[in-house]
């Protein structure tokens, strides 16, 4: 039995009852029973809350439910300000917001639009212009619609900061500043802030921004971890493609989730993967706003077997059911693996998270097993403890790699401090930079030592990963000094317990 209240109960009006229903949406979650009645009585919330929780219709139901007397046709822009303003860290979360609060408010008449860099500005400006109640945007590119007068800022009555610990992480801060200043006074309007996890900075920027806010938590950290099965594979970094491309294509997976730490080694992975035969694609900041959105499109309709990404990139994408996510570099960030791991397992289903551990990122390991308060089992292969040379050799793909990584090594990579990595950060150039990625702002806060194998829209190291041990400390031998594996024999470890999906014609 539940006590779960229903979306009547919580006093959501006919108008977005009927939206939810339509959204196939039975039972409102946790955080919906919580938020929906707090944000109705006009209290500022500080939720703890990350994607997936269905954080968006907590906010998104009572922001529309009291901005319903506002509704109006009149073709005039003055009589529709901006009332509701929500802040998102990447264009891909500010997206799917919209397109909720879309959905949510169809029998509303409350307008709504989305704003983020990458794109022209120019598509943007007549929507804006012609009068929007509900703004969802970048922080960047809305300081850049600001400076051109597009949006007008002093009448807004709810403020929502999506995702604050990424906009942190981000460097979004004095951005958000700027937008606060230009916002009507705290006290003037409600204000709602959602961060995955409460640090001290976030507390901070809430006690600047929240008024005697109502606290809500939901536990997804830990409710992600214990729905996904997680393994991690202990193995040399010039190994991990082979393995990666062992796993999918023994098991014919489609839909592989699989990430890695910077913009530069998601697009060479992926161009590898596509080599070894497996349909690939990447979503990461240097690729166009137009490739990304293809690339998620084709992802989410099972199209690709692989789709490699940055943590920023993936951050609060809405993808359902996804069989397996891969840590195919584990994360500087613990917080990361848990945004990472909970794009499966979703909603009770179950997941599979597999990580790659190099030598040097036992630290980074050890990291997360401290945050999770658990160790994570060490998979092998074919019952082998994970010390087989060869054991890739009978993959041609595994031998190309192998080989490749040999013709490499003792080349030093040149470094790219001077890549389009590096942004400008200067307020005269804060214009443009936005314009070309609003959400780029990682790099302002390295030091510029990082910057060669970083990533500008990968959350900046917050602690020091060891760089220096030995990639062949760990690698695959045989435990008895057995060689390899049999070819096609299936991983253990992997205990893939749903249908392998089939990919689609295209
Ligand atoms: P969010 O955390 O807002 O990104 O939501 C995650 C996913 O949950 C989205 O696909 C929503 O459509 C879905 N969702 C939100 N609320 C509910 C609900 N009450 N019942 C079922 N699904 C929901």
């Amino acid at each position: 039995m539940s006590s779960t209240p229903s979306f009547d109960e919580l006093g959501l009006r006919p108008e977005l009852l009927r939206a939810v229903a339509e959204a196939g949406y039975t039972t409102p979650t946790p955080i919906q029973v919580q938020a929906i009645p707090t944000i109705l009585r006009g209290l500022d919330v500080m939720g703890g809350a990350q994607t997936g929780t269905g954080k968006t219709a907590g906010f998104a139901l009572p922001i529309l439910q009291k901005l319903l007397p506002m509704a109006n046709s009149s073709p005039s822009p003055a009589r529709h300000p901006v009332r509701a303003l929500i802040l998102t860290p990447t264009r891909e979360l500010a997206i799917q917001v919209e397109e909720a609060v879309k959905a949510y408010g169809k029998y509303t008449g409350i307008r709504s639009t989305v704003v983020y860099g990458g794109v022209d500005i120019r598509q943007q400006l007549p929507i804006v212009r012609a009068g929007i109640e509900i703004l969802v945007a970048t922080p960047g590119r809305l300081l850049d619609h600001v400076e051109q007068k597009s949006v007008n800022l002093s009448q807004v009555e709810i403020f929502v900061l999506d995702e604050a610990d990424r906009m942190l992480d981000m460097g979004f801060i004095p951005d958000i500043k700027r937008i606060m200043a230009l916002l009507p006074a705290t006290a003037k309007r409600q204000n709602l802030l959602f961060s995955a996890t409460i640090s001290n900075e976030i507390k901070k920027l809430a006690d600047q921004l929240l008024n005697a806010p109502t606290l809500i938590e939901v536990a997804l950290r830990n409710t992600a971890a214990e729905t996904v099965a997680q393994s991690v594979y202990k193995v040399a970094t010039d190994q991990k493609r082979a393995l990666l491309t062992h796993i999918v294509s023994s098991r014919n997976l489609w839909q592989v989730l699989c990430f890695v730490r910077t913009k530069h080694g998601a697009s060479r992975l992926a161009r590898q993967l596509e080599k070894d035969g497996l349909k690939t694609t990447a979503i990461h900041g240097d690729r166009s706003q137009a490739a990304r959105l293809e690339a998620l499109d084709d992802f989410k309709a099972a199209k690709v077997q692989v789709m490699v990404a940055t943590d920023v990139a993936a951050r609060g994408l809405d993808i359902d059911d996804l069989p397996l996510v891969v840590n195919y570099e584990l994360p500087y960030v613990p917080e990361d693996y848990i945004h990472r791991i909970g794009r499966t397992g979703r909603a009770g289903a179950t997941g599979q998270a597999i990580s790659l551990c190099s030598p040097d990122e036992e630290k980074l390991l050890a990291e997360i097993e401290r945050m999770l308060k658990r160790t994570i089992p060490v998979a092998t292969l074919d019952g082998l403890t994970p010390r087989s040379p060869d054991l890739f050799t009978q993959r041609p793909s595994a031998q190309r790699a192998t080989r490749e990584v040999r013709e490499t090594r003792g080349t030093k990579r040149p470094p790219h401090a001077a890549t389009p990595a590096s942004h400008s950060n200067s307020p005269a150039s804060h214009s443009k930079s936005h314009a070309a990625h609003a959400d780029s702002h990682a790099p302002r806060r390295e030091r510029a030592a990082d910057a060669d194998d970083r990533n500008p829209d990968q959350a900046p190291i917050s602690r020091d990963a060891d760089r220096t041990g030995n990639p062949s400390a760990l690698v695959l031998t045989g435990a008895a000094g057995r060689p390899s594996l049999h070819r096609k024999r299936p991983i253990p470890a992997l205990l893939m317990k749903r249908a392998t999906r089939e990919p689609e014609k295209v």
